[in-house]
């Protein structure tokens, strides 16, 4: 390819709203232009990086023996009604009409549609398992779309859904998906981590996330320095962080004026904030309703929301709002285990179970209690709520967890029956007997990954991709080339490089000066510029390395030679 054919507006104009460096560098080097909110086009050199990742991850699929198909990008919502996720997918889901009045939905994903595609087409055991995969677009109408392609609304995902008569042929199958994607991750030179992670509302233990490792990652991900444990913060869990318990005391009602935090009410009564109930008032929003629900953790933790979300069964928590918490009868900064009202919902984190001597708020305006007995009170409700924090121990090794900033670039899931019973979609199991399928989902962010490849390298210059990713991996730049023999040398290197089946991109603009050049292709980022210059006539051009930009000079005859050797 040339230069001076291609169509690569590279700008020195950063998009007041692109804060990351990838959303930086793709709309600076001319990969991507916003349309709209959440919207982007690809433009050629995009484009081409975004099929070189989509062929990879295709490869990679196929070799599992996985069959691609393509499901609508439009689908009817009656396929959500069914499913149940017309309403659980809220606002996410952009629904409108046809010319009939029918309704319809644009597909944030496709599990709906392929169990659609399979009932009454797979009638029997014997024709499973199968495992369906598409690479398209979704469009989920995300409340903030942001970072470039990290979070649009309309984005490329590969997914994959797969059908088993069996719960053991669905987790040799995960694990089939899960070797195929670190192949995927590999192949593209990105340095992630798998680990587990929040399987929702649907729960079950079988979900795990694929982190690209990056500063700018939206999620925490904990992980173990010792050994292979990783995990969403969402999911992480640690060796529980028990003290002896103390001596059990009669419960009393003490003063504490104007002490309303942990620390307030600890320095107070000279107390260990450890042996103290943290409350966390939220509002829980479900289906049909809103409820204030109460979570206490110990003084020393911190409320994890998604594990809180996910203890109550609720779509989503918010904050309540004071009208709220006086509506429920609870008094902020006082809120305590005794005393409650009946009707509030409260969950106990598990860690606090057992414990016998602890402070917390008496739901009394200054006042809270000492030698709260929890191993006294029936019926409370314990699950695991708190946020490992980073030097706590690793239950798998003993060893300290440390914190680390991920992408979520790929998510794999042990469905079960969800879809399929709500769908109504059997099989014949061996003794003739209907049964719902028993279903998988896989995922990876296809654009997302073109992103993720550029958070993770980039300098202060600009992209460097990896040669897996690079839209070309070599540019010959020309530096005059209106000279006549610059232009001709360079083209030559050209055509030896291409007939070596590298990838090159020659910069033949004639208008263009060599500091514009350098500047392009460093924003770019191919990952070697082979520049030829004033050493023509010793017979010398450079080669330069996008990610040390080290320079070197070679012979002109040995150019091509070199750089497939660094290559390869
Ligand atoms: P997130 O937690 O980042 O919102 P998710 O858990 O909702 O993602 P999944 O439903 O698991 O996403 O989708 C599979 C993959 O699709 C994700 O792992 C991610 O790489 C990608 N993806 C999800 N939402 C977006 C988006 N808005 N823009 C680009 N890629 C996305
Ligand atoms: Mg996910």
């Amino acid at each position: 390819m040339k230069f001076s054919q291609m169509f690569m507006p590279t700008t020195k104009e950063t998009p007041s709203d692109a804060t990351l460096p990838s959303h930086q560098f793709l709309v600076r080097g001319g990969f991507i232009s916003q349309s709209g909110a959440g919207l982007y086009d690809f433009m050629p050199l995009g484009k081409i990086v975004l099929d070189k990742i989509r062929t990879i991850v295709k490869e990679e699929m196929d070799k599992t023996g996985a069959n691609e198909m393509l499901c609508s990008f439009v689908t009817p919502q009656s396929f959500w009604d069914e499913s149940g996720r017309s309403t659980t997918m809220g606002n996410e889901l952009l629904r409108f009409k046809d010319r009939k009045n029918a309704q319809y939905v644009l597909s944030p994903t496709n599990e709906e549609s392929v169990v659609n595609m399979i009932k009454n087409r797979i009638t029997s055991y014997k024709n499973l398992p199968i495992n369906l995969y598409h690479i398209n677009l979704k469009f989920r109408d995300e409340a903030r779309p942001r970072f470039g392609l990290m979070r649009g609304r309309e984005f490329l995902m590969k997914d994959a859904y797969s059908f088993h008569a069996t719960n053991e042929d669905l987790v040799r199958e995960f694990h089939v998906m899960e070797e195929a994607y670190k192949k995927v991750y590999t192949r593209l030179g990105l340095e992630f981590r798998v680990v587990d992670a929040d399987s929702g509302a649907i729960g079950g233990s079988g979900s795990k996330e694929f982190h690209v490792l990056a500063n700018s990652g939206e999620d925490t991900i904990v992980v173990c320095p010792d050994c292979e444990y990783g995990a969403n913060i969402e999911a992480a869990i640690r060796k529980p962080n028990k003290r002896e318990s103390l001596e059990t005391i009669t419960l009393e009602k003490v003063e504490t004026p104007n002490c309303k935090t942990i620390d307030e009410v600890s320095t107070f009564l000279n107390a260990d904030s450890y042996y103290s109930m943290k409350a966390v008032i939220k509002k829980a929003i479900y289906e049909d309703r809103e409820e204030v629900v109460l979570f206490f953790v110990r003084g020393t933790d911190e409320l994890e929301e998604t594990k809180a979300c996910n203890a109550v069964g609720a779509l989503d928590l918010e904050d309540a709002s004071e009208e709220e918490l006086v509506k429920a009868g609870l008094v902020a900064g006082y809120c305590g285990i005794v005393g409650l009202h009946e009707n509030i919902q409260v969950v106990v984190d598990t860690e606090l179970k057992d414990d016998n001597n602890l402070v917390c708020g008496a739901n009394e305006e200054n006042y809270h209690y000492k030698g709260v007995d929890l191993t006294s009170i029936n019926g409370l409700e314990y699950k695991d709520l708190i946020a490992v924090k980073e030097g706590d121990i690793c239950s798998c090794c003993g060893g300290k967890l440390e914190y680390t900033k991920g992408i979520e670039a790929g998510h794999i899931f042990q469905l079960g029956t969800k879809y399929s019973e709500a769908m109504d979609a059997k099989f014949l199991d061996e003794n003739g007997k209907a049964q719902p399928f028993i279903m998988g989902c896989y995922g990876i962010g296809v654009s997302r990954l073109v992103a993720a490849v550029i958070e993770q390298n980039h300098d202060e210059k600009g992209c460097i991709w990896t040669k897996e990713t690079a839209p070309f991996l070599v540019d010959v730049i020309v530096s005059s080339a209106k000279k006549e023999d610059e232009l001709e040398a360079g083209l030559k290197i050209y055509e030896e490089l291409k007939a070596l089946g590298i990838s090159t991109i020659i910069d033949d603009r004639k208008k263009e000066r060599f500091g514009f050049k350098m500047g392009d292709f460093e924003l770019i980022g191919f990952p070697y510029a082979v520049v030829v210059g004033k050493k023509l006539q010793d017979g010398l051009v450079e080669i330069i390395d996008r990610k040390t930009l080290e320079k070197e000079e070679v012979e002109i005859g040995k150019v091509a030679e070199i750089l497939f050797n660094k290559i390869k």
